[in-house]
């Protein structure tokens, strides 16, 4: 069976950082007899520069013809100043979301213990968190009526959850938690708004099909305090919209770096992987941002989309075994990091799938 990658590289680092992540998923199929046919597509400002439009009708079909679509970074500094550009990069890659339907955002929060140092918190409060989180990413509050009074003197945000939205996400979480630690900490503000009601039910309802997996309801305030206190007590976060724009930006910083960050974002049909960074566009062309990030996301993709677990382990082992050899690119070294041991882009992705292929095509001595 041919599984089909779309590979939309973008802009800046986008494409730096996305041929490792290609070259690691090459691999991966060598290793385990796997066939993946890659095919490249532009978007962003690249797409706008051949074409006039961010998301152009053959980067869609592409990615609709795909089974997984590998995603490196859009956006570029000249749109910057120049409030009236009617066609902007990121418009590719909302419209993208969107077309695809992509309203389940995952985000794993997971900390090596070689990057423990690059932390503000505690190694010991960190070591050994693994948390996924599942964010609703088309509904709730950022969807609903946005509204203000003709005297700029009231403003409303209509927050609207249906039964049917909040039972597709949930559905995916528990599927998840069932592969991991079985516990789902569901993350609302249910002592005080109505759809956080509506969301708390409907995920006890779902919760009945997952008997083996745990059910934590926690109000966001309080799941906010628990992520920084004691980030080990999670394994699966479900949460709507907003609440886990905020819950992630505020985890992401247990893990030190943005360089390190994978997400994935996925619908009934199609998931698009790639990296939380954007292209910037102040260090694109030197070939020194860290791929890692994408090589994760890659492996999300093994996992989310090709449901091959181990494959993805291997590449995720690979990335860990770099980072144990002492290996760091510029934004994860610390002041006690060797020069030698500071690497270009290209060299780290070089000794990731030097690792990866010693794993996967290993000799055995007799
Ligand atoms: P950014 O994530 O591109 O960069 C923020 C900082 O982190 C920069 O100093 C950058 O050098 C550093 N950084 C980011 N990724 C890195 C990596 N892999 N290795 C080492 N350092 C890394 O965010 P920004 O500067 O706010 O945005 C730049 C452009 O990217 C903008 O046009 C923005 O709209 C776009 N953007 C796109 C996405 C996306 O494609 N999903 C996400 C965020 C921002």
């Amino acid at each position: 069976m041919t599984h089909k990658i779309a590979v939309l590289a973008g802009d800046g680092i986008g494409p730096e950082v996305c041929e490792w992540a290609q070259r690691s998923l090459e691999l991966i199929a060598r290793g385990f007899n796997h066939e993946f046919e890659f095919s490249a597509a532009l978007l962003g400002h690249a797409a706008i520069q051949a074409s006039g439009e961010a998301l152009p009708a053959t980067t869609l079909n592409r990615c609709r013809a795909a089974d997984a679509i590998l995603l490196g970074a859009v956006g570029d500094p000249s749109y910057d100043n120049n409030p009236t550009a009617t066609v902007r990069p990121e418009q590719g890659l909302l419209a993208l979301r969107s077309a695809l339907g992509l309203y389940c955002n995952l985000r794993p929060i997971r900390i090596f213990d070689e990057l423990l140092h690059a932390s503000s918190l505690k190694p010991e409060c960190l070591q050994g968190a693994d948390i996924l989180f599942f964010r609703e990413l088309t509904g709730g509050i950022y969807f609903g009526e946005h509204q203000q009074s003709a005297d700029g003197q009231t403003a409303s945000d209509l927050m609207v959850y249906t039964k049917a939205e909040v039972e597709r996400i949930a559905h995916q979480a528990f599927k998840a938690a069932q592969r991991r630690q079985r516990k789902v900490h569901s993350v609302d503000k249910a002592n005080v708004l109505a759809a956080s009601r509506l969301w708390r039910a409907t995920v006890n309802e779902v919760a009945q099909a997952y008997p083996q997996v745990e059910v934590i309801h926690q109000y966001v305030d309080n799941a906010a305090m628990q992520l920084i206190r004691q980030p080990k007590q999670f394994d699966v976060v479900l949460t709507g919209n907003m609440f886990c724009d905020i819950l992630t930006d505020a985890a992401s910083q247990i893990t030190g770096s943005l360089g390190m960050l994978p997400s994935a974002s996925i619908g009934d049909r199609w998931g698009m992987y790639e990296p939380i960074h954007g292209s910037a566009p102040d260090i694109a062309g030197r070939n020194i941002a860290n791929p890692l990030a994408t090589i994760l996301s890659a492996a999300m993709l093994l996992e989310f989309s090709f449901d091959m677990k181990e494959e993805s382990e291997v590449l995720i082992g690979s990335v860990e075994e770099v980072l144990q050899q002492g290996y760091r690119t510029a934004d994860i070294a610390s002041p006690d990091t060797a020069i030698e041991q500071i690497l270009s882009t290209s060299e780290m992705g070089g000794k990731v799938l030097e690792v990866l292929e010693s794993k996967l095509f290993q000799s055995v001595v007799i």
